[in-house]
């Protein structure tokens, strides 16, 4: 209670204090109430809708949690041609849809001029909406080049921030030194810049969870993803356990307090390991949602994860019973680009 109030008041904690509040024995709902205060104080019960278009499912990376890593044979893949996802924005902006992110493994097809031409072309076609890309680590001069063809925001999780933990979780080949040269280019260009991890990845402990936060202090982003870690089968951690709920919750809640302003997702992850999840995120700090807008036939192929919920759906549907679920939780959604409102964050 004391350190709740501490931390909303001036955002600063020690991480044995954080770590206290990372504590998911008791339940303690002056943390959730906390969030809420702040949330609402910044963006009132306003939620922002992000029209996500996973655009294709090859990688040639090998995350070892990640369901559509190259080395998953058991996978159709797939790939949407420059109108399939003009389409998609097409159908997303009649729904009210005013930013488009497009995801997707690491895919060599998708060279800088096609993923500048699809950008453009979305910008020209719906100048009031924001394009958000969310395709991995590339040279800064493709970042630029995006960049310059429009793009607006670049969603880019650290997945973890330490080290030796980074190495649990991904291949020789990959590192968290060259992600997060990734991560200072982007804002070094100019890219409104969302970063984040996974809850509960195999072998996390909670010192990597204040490390995480910490890295996000210095970062400073403008949002902040974070979601259950959720095992997949096809994977090497297909014997590991899930991330829960309460600790993604109450860390939600915490960098809702830490990072008043920021853009926070309750993500699809956090809606497939508990039905009502989102709504749960949405109480606990989180302000946004990010409902599929890719076509119905290929988004069971989009496996980062097993048991991903809105696979069947389509768009206009996802929209509606999303629509529902935030105003039973007392907030609505609304039409607007939801750029973040004040990109100054307190550090400790
Ligand atoms: N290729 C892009 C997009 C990756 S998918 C990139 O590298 O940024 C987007 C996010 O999904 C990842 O950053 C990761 O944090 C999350 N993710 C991947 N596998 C997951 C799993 N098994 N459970 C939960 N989240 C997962």
């Amino acid at each position: 209670m004391i350190m709740v109030k501490k931390l909303e008041a001036d955002k600063t904690l020690t991480d044995n204090e954080l770590a206290d509040l990372l504590e998911t024995d008791i339940y303690d709902s002056s943390l959730f109430e906390a969030a809420d205060r702040v949330r609402r104080s910044i963006y009132g019960t306003d939620v922002y809708i992000r029209g996500l278009i996973e655009f294709t499912n090859y990688c040639k990376n090998n995350c070892y949690y990640c369901g559509i890593r190259g080395e998953n044979n058991n996978l159709s893949r797939y790939r949407l041609s420059h109108d399939d996802i003009l389409s998609c924005c097409k159908t997303g902006y009649e729904l009210g849809f005013r930013t488009f992110v497009l995801q997707g493994g690491e895919d060599d097809h998708f060279k800088e001029e096609i993923i500048c031409k699809i950008v453009s072309d979305i910008k020209t076609n719906y100048p009031d909406c924001a394009v958000t890309l969310s395709i991995g680590e590339k040279t800064y001069k493709n970042y630029k080049a995006y960049f310059e063809a429009g793009a607006d925001r670049y969603l880019l999780r650290h997945e973890t921030a330490d080290d030796e933990h980074y190495k649990k979780l991904h291949p020789k080949n990959m590192s968290l030194e060259s992600r997060k040269e990734c991560l200072r280019n982007l804002k070094e260009i100019g890219y409104q810049v969302g970063s984040g991890f996974m809850v509960g990845s195999p072998f996390q402990t909670k010192e990597h969870l204040l490390k995480d936060i910490r890295f996000l202090q210095e970062l400073e982003p403008e949002m902040i993803g974070i979601g259950p870690y959720i095992t997949h089968k096809e994977t090497p951690f297909k014997n590991e356990k899930s991330g829960s709920l309460e600790l993604t919750l109450r860390l939600l809640a915490v960098l809702r307090l830490m990072f008043p302003y920021v853009l926070l997702p309750a993500t699809t992850a956090l809606g497939t390991i508990r039905p009502d999840g989102r709504e749960l995120g949405l109480k606990a700090g989180a302000n946004v949602v990010m409902p599929n807008l890719s076509p119905v036939n290929v988004r069971k192929q989009y496996s980062l994860y097993d048991n991903k919920i809105c696979t069947g759906e389509e768009a206009a549907e996802c929209r509606a019973c999303l629509g529902r679920r935030v105003i039973s939780v007392g907030y609505q959604i609304v039409v607007s680009r939801g750029d973040v409102k004040n990109g100054a964050f307190l550090k400790s």
